[in-house]
């Protein structure tokens, strides 16, 4: 359906392929290749276009943060906003600064010390988080081979002193209820978790469609829910460069350090991209781009 487009986009950004840096600050993702390059869109009827690498799998990284608040959010409801806020932070995902100021309660989800508190919040709720994760996403997107890299989830394990100092700080808030590591152990396997774009691009279709999975019928939030968690991922979803996104971009969604990036627009479709090198604020620079002119292209935008 969006063959041509896609196309012509691909040719379009083809030098800004590559452009920015790779993360590096997890050893396991430093030898990504900056120039892999993908896009799936999914309409709301399921029918998927894709381009490039799209079949490509990395690990989604904070993009995870989505499905573990939505699984807190459907059993906790509004509860959930005692732990955690949902303002914009203005502030890098790993910062340690506003935290202090604001006494261990994060300023939302997405950033590292507020999916730590959600993460937190499904160990006290499920009995197997680990399984439990793997279950919503094969569900959400229809799929049966999704699994955690445990090369990855190490390689972040033996270098997330900044999300360990999160962690702990909080815990000395008693914001933190199980124990730090339990709480690391499954923040980095959320974090591992390998898709590629066509089932982050399906698993995000929920969250277009007023919170029920298009394919099952299976509602996962409320109506209202879904259009709240939206408005978090329009306000919090890209780090510090969430104004950019709105503005250049227009659409709620959401980015990892391994360079994928998911966006929605309510009631038409969900896009996800990935391309590995980064911008400045840990965003895909490529999948910026693309993202930008598509919306530009389409005339698609929430506004
Ligand atoms: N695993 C990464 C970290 O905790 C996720 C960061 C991200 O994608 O924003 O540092």
């Amino acid at each position: 359906m969006y063959q041509k487009l896609l196309e012509e986009i691909y040719a379009e950004i083809q030098p800004e392929i590559g452009k920015g840096k790779v993360a590096d600050y997890i050893p396991a993702l430093k030898n990504a290749d900056p120039k892999q390059f993908g896009i799936s869109v999914c309409n709301i009827n399921q029918e998927v276009t894709s381009l490039g690498d799209a079949q490509q799998r990395f690990s989604i990284q904070s993009i995870s943060k989505v499905f573990t608040l939505t699984m807190a959010f459907q059993v906790l409801g509004d509860k959930l906003w005692e732990r955690v806020g949902k303002e914009p932070s203005g502030n890098p995902f790993n910062s340690l600064i506003q935290l202090e100021r604001e006494n261990g309660i994060p300023r939302n989800p997405f950033i590292n010390a507020g999916a730590l508190v959600i993460t937190d919040i499904l160990i006290s709720l499920l009995d197997n988080p680990k399984q439990d994760l793997l279950s919503f996403l094969k569900e959400l997107c229809n799929c049966s081979n999704i699994h955690f890299d445990p090369v990855i989830a190490q390689s972040e394990k033996e270098h997330g002193f900044t999300n360990a100092a999160l962690v702990n700080y909080m815990k000395s808030h008693g914001n933190i209820k199980n124990d730090v590591e339990e709480v690391l152990d499954l923040y980095f396997h959320q974090c591992s978790i390998l898709m590629n774009c066509e089932q982050l691009a399906k698993s995000f279709l929920f969250l277009a469609n007023h919170g029920v999975i298009p394919h099952s019928n299976q509602r996962v939030l409320t109506r209202s829910q879904a259009k709240r968690l939206n408005a978090i991922m329009l306000s919090c979803g890209l780090y510090d460069q969430a104004g950019d996104f709105a503005y250049l971009v227009g659409l709620p969604g959401k980015s990892g350090v391994a360079g994928g990036i998911s966006a929605i627009m309510p009631e038409q479709m969900s896009i996800t991209v990935w391309s590995p090198a980064l911008n400045r604020h840990g965003n895909s620079h490529a999948g910026m781009k693309a993202l930008e002119l598509f919306t530009t292209k389409t005339g698609i935008s929430i506004f």
